[in-house]
Order: structure tokens, then C-alpha cells, then sequence
């Protein structure tokens, strides 16, 4: 049997509202949502929001926008924890009174103090558990100075703690290297260790898939369910994501939050194929998958032990498959809102939408992001094109032949009737041998002249797409720079 298969299977993905979701956060929803899909499991969404100081306004939507962009949808919730205070008080006291806890009294001043000496004695910083066997004399003297107190966990002094992690195996833990921790703080709201022990038993998860950050406070999650005599689900602890120098991966490695990658113009898709395979693969080879295969193949026996390294140039890589996957309809659709935000004012609105669809079935190939688009494809739209006189002399032909070569090649282009592709090569093409130049130099020296750069979609394409009109007027405006070129 399959450790793993236990069921129903209930599944939550528990992210706290202390900023906007990232794609480390966001690869633990998926794994946790692509688990419960799988296994025909439900997916539950639960906002960890008792840490009150830290909350980032605007971070629930941010996270509840995130997942619906990419198609993770949840079956129960969002529950919020600052919504469920009093069954975290009732359980605190529960513990309290069945002395698996106690009230400590140390002042936030005192804690710190302590805190401070043991980093100076390269100690690992832990509550010195003073108030653990206060004598009773002593309690009612504190109770009575007024001061609220935390309620902390009684840990075991001696023994081992050890669960077995579905991806790593085996894990212990020594119970004197664990604190005292503290389960309700003295506002009344619950830490994230009681919280999320307390609504995991009571939202009945089976399966807890989080982050490999979180392997240290699950011996304490363990004690706590041995404590309240639950049953503890199964844990599985997902490799942390590096960036390519095997650093904590940060915002230099390129990574962003999932609304920025929204902004910029990847799709949802793209994205769950990338983060699937951040720590999970079907085999050592295959990098594109669907949902759908993702959903039917995601296994935790092929979640890696070993850190997943992040890679943007694979991401884009990636989103740059997915964009041409798309119908030239569907790549319109998209690349729309981002043109019309982008191009200069002066490009007059609406846009012609049968134009730019000629203009777009000549970028979609080369455009990895949305974002690049009104970039690549800004010249089909300008009146008049701005660059470097220098960039038309490139092919190392001087400004005098550069301009005969021009000029020669409008009077042919005046004669074609039919403006197409075919019938402007036909015309064209011939030329560069008339003129003596070398194809590549003659095509170059054309190509800057109509999109002001020396990259562009085919030569012969784009002129088909821009017209006989604006072609010719590049021309002259080509020649016009020419002649006020000086060596
Ligand atoms: N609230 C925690 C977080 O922000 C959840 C950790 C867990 O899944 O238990 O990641």
C-alpha cells in the first residue's frame, strides 16, 4: 500500500497574509491541490491571519486573485483563523487544565534580554521555562500584579519526537532541543503552532504538504496531538526552492509575486507546468505537461528530497511554448489589452483589429511574455520610426551606395501590383545580385530601413503586413537620413 493513501483526502493550503504570494507560496498550493485532485480529495483554503502585526493589507485578495488565475480552485473555505479565536482559547485552556501547559508571566523585556545573552553565548535562543514550576504562592502574587499571561506548552524535558515525513522518511527530533513554545499569546490570539494543530484536526486534513521550512515546528505539532489525544494527519515536507546559485530564492533570482507575473503577461498554464515541475517530476526528461496530466500523474513518491533550483529563463522558455500553443485568436485576445496599454498615444485607438491580427501572427512566434509584445511590435504601428542613422550602414556598406541600394529597390517596389510576401521576394530578391551586394547585406539594409532594427519578424512578411504605402514612406524617410549621414 501507498503511504500516502489515506483516505478521504483533505488537503489545505494555509498561507498567512503577511504579504503578496509568491511562486514558493503558490508551488505549495499546487502541490496541495494537484494531491486532492488526483486522489479525488478536497482542497481546502484557510487564512493563517492571527499574527495581527505582520498582516499585509490587500494580501487576501492578492492570494485568493493568485489561485483563481491559476485555475486552483478550492473546495471548502477560505476559513479564517482570526474568525475561530475562541476554539483556539478553548483548546489552549483544555491543555492548561490537563497540565500539558502553563501560564508564564515573563515580560516581553525579559524575554528579549534573555534572547540577546544566549545569541552573544552562541546559544540557541529558548525560554528558560521560569515560570514553568512556579510555586503556588508565587502565581498569585504574579496574577495579582495585573499582567496577562501567555499560555506555553509543557514540552518533555527527555525522549525523542519522530514522524514519518512522506518525502523524507523518518525524522526525529530531540525533545531538549524543543522550547517551551508558546500556544495563546497574551492578546488572546493563537500561535501558528496551536492554530494550525487545532485546525487541522478540526478541519479533518489527512494530509499536510507544506514547505521544508516548517520540518522543525512539526515535532512540536506532534506533541501537541499526542497531548490532545488526536490522531496527527500525515506529513510531507516540500524541497525548498533555490535560485540557480543555490541561494534562498529572492526577487534578484527573478522571482516575483504571481501578480506581477500576471501583469507581465505569462499564462496560468505556463506557470502550473513550471512550479509542478519545481520539486516534482514525471520523469527525467518530459518538461511539458497539462493539468490534466499533471493531475492524473502527480505522485509525493516523485517529490525530490533534494532543493528545487528556480530558473526564469526556463520559466520564459516555457510561457513562450504555451503563447504558441495559442490560436492566433486566442494570442489576439491576449496580447490586446497589453498593445493598447503600451503603444504611444499617438497610435491611434481603436486598434484595427484585422491589422493586428497580420501583426500579431508575425510576433507570436517570437514573443515570450505578453509584456514583449507591444515591444516587438510597436514599429507596425508608428508613423514614424525613430533610430540610429549608423544602424542602416550596420552591413558595413557606405552611405552612398546604402542610398542607391534604396532607392532602386522603391522604384521596383513601386511597379508590384500584388502586395504579398511571394510577389515582394520575387521583386526584391533579384536586386541584390543587380546591385552587387551580398543578399544577407541588401535584406539587412532593408530590414532597418522598415522596422528600425536589425531583428525583426521575416523581411518579405512584414512589408506584406505594413503595406505599399508606409513600406515606401520608410524608404524615404531612410533615404532623408542617409543624406545627412556623414561619414
Ligand atoms: N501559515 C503558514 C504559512 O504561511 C502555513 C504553514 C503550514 O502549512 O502549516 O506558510
Amino acid at each position: 500500500m501507498q503511504p500516502e493513501l489515506k483516505s478521504p483526502v483533505r488537503v489545505r493550503f494555509a498561507p498567512s497574509p503577511t504579504g503578496y504570494p509568491h511562486l514558493g507560496n503558490i508551488r505549495t498550493a499546487l502541490f496541495n491541490w494537484l494531491f486532492a485532485r488526483h486522489y479525488g480529495g478536497k482542497f481546502i483554503l484557510r487564512i493563517e491571519d492571527t499574527d495581527v502585526a505582520r498582516k499585509v493589507e490587500g494580501a487576501v485578495e492578492a492570494i485568493l486573485d493568485s489561485l483563481q488565475w491559476l485555475g486552483l480552485d478550492w473546495d471548502e473555505g477560505p476559513y479564517f483563523q482570526s474568525q475561530r479565536l475562541p476554539i483556539y482559547r478553548e483548546t489552549g485552556h483544555k491543555l492548561l487544565e490537563e497540565g500539558h501547559a502553563y501560564l508564564c508571566y515573563c515580560s516581553p523585556e525579559r524575554l528579549e534580554a534573555m534572547r540577546q545573552e544566549q545569541i552573544k553565548r552562541k546559544q540557541p535562543p529558548k525560554y528558560d521555562r521560569r515560570c514553568r514550576d512556579l510555586a503556588q504562592q508565587e502565581k498569585t502574587r504574579l496574577q495579582a500584579t495585573g499582567i496577562t499571561p501567555v499560555i506555553r506548552f509543557t514540552t518533555p524535558l527527555e525522549g525523542e519526537t519522530t514522524f514519518h515525513d512522506l518525502i523524507r522518511g523518518p525524522v526525529t527530533f530531540k525533545n531538549d532541543t524543543l522550547d517551551d513554545f508558546v500556544l495563546l499569546k497574551s492578546d488572546g490570539y493563537p500561535t501558528y503552532h496551536l492554530a494550525s494543530v487545532v485546525d487541522d484536526h478540526m478541519m479533518a486534513i489527512s494530509h499536510v504538504l507544506r514547505a521544508d521550512e516548517w520540518l522543525s515546528s512539526t515535532p512540536r505539532h506532534v506533541l501537541l496531538y499526542q497531548a490532545l489525544n488526536w490522531q496527527p494527519p500525515q506529513f510531507a515536507h516540500l524541497p525548498m526552492i533555490l535560485g540557480p546559485d543555490r541561494a534562498k530564492l529572492s526577487k534578484r533570482h527573478g522571482a516575483t509575486t504571481v501578480t506581477e507575473y500576471q501583469k507581465q503577461g505569462y499564462l496560468p498554464e505556463a506557470v502550473v507546468n513550471f512550479l509542478a515541475l519545481l520539486g516534482w517530476s514525471l520523469d527525467d526528461r518530459t518538461e511539458l505537461l497539462s493539468r490534466e496530466e499533471l493531475i492524473k500523474h502527480f505522485s509525493l513518491e516523485r517529490v525530490g528530497k533534494t532543493p528545487a533550483i528556480f530558473n526564469k529563463d526556463k520559466l520564459e522558455w516555457m510561457n513562450g511554448v504555451y503563447l504558441r500553443k495559442l490560436s492566433l485568436g486566442e494570442f489576439v485576445q491576449q496580447a490586446l489589452p497589453f498593445l493598447d496599454r503600451e503603444l504611444p498615444k499617438s497610435v491611434e485607438r481603436p486598434l484595427d483589429k484585422t491589422y493586428v491580427s497580420q501583426v500579431l501572427s508575425l510576433i507570436q512566434e517570437r514573443a515570450k511574455t505578453l509584456v514583449e509584445v507591444p515591444q516587438l511590435a510597436s514599429f507596425f504601428f508608428l508613423d514614424e520610426l525613430q533610430y540610429d542613422t549608423g544602424l542602416l550602414l550596420s552591413g558595413k556598406l557606405d552611405a552612398k551606395s546604402a542610398a542607391n541600394a534604396i532607392t532602386i529597390a522603391s522604384q521596383k517596389l513601386e511597379e508590384v501590383m500584388t502586395w504579398d510576401a511571394t510577389a515582394l521576394e520575387s521583386a526584391l530578391r533579384p536586386l541584390a545580385a543587380e546591385l552587387n551586394l551580398d543578399t544577407g547585406k541588401f535584406f539587412g539594409l532593408l530590414r532597418v530601413a522598415i522596422t528600425g532594427r536589425t531583428a525583426a519578424p521575416p523581411l518579405f512578411q512584414t512589408m506584406a503586413v505594413l503595406g505599399k504605402e508606409r513600406c515606401l514612406k520608410r524608404f524615404n524617410a531612410a533615404l532623408q537620413l542617409l543624406s545627412t549621414y556623414s561619414n
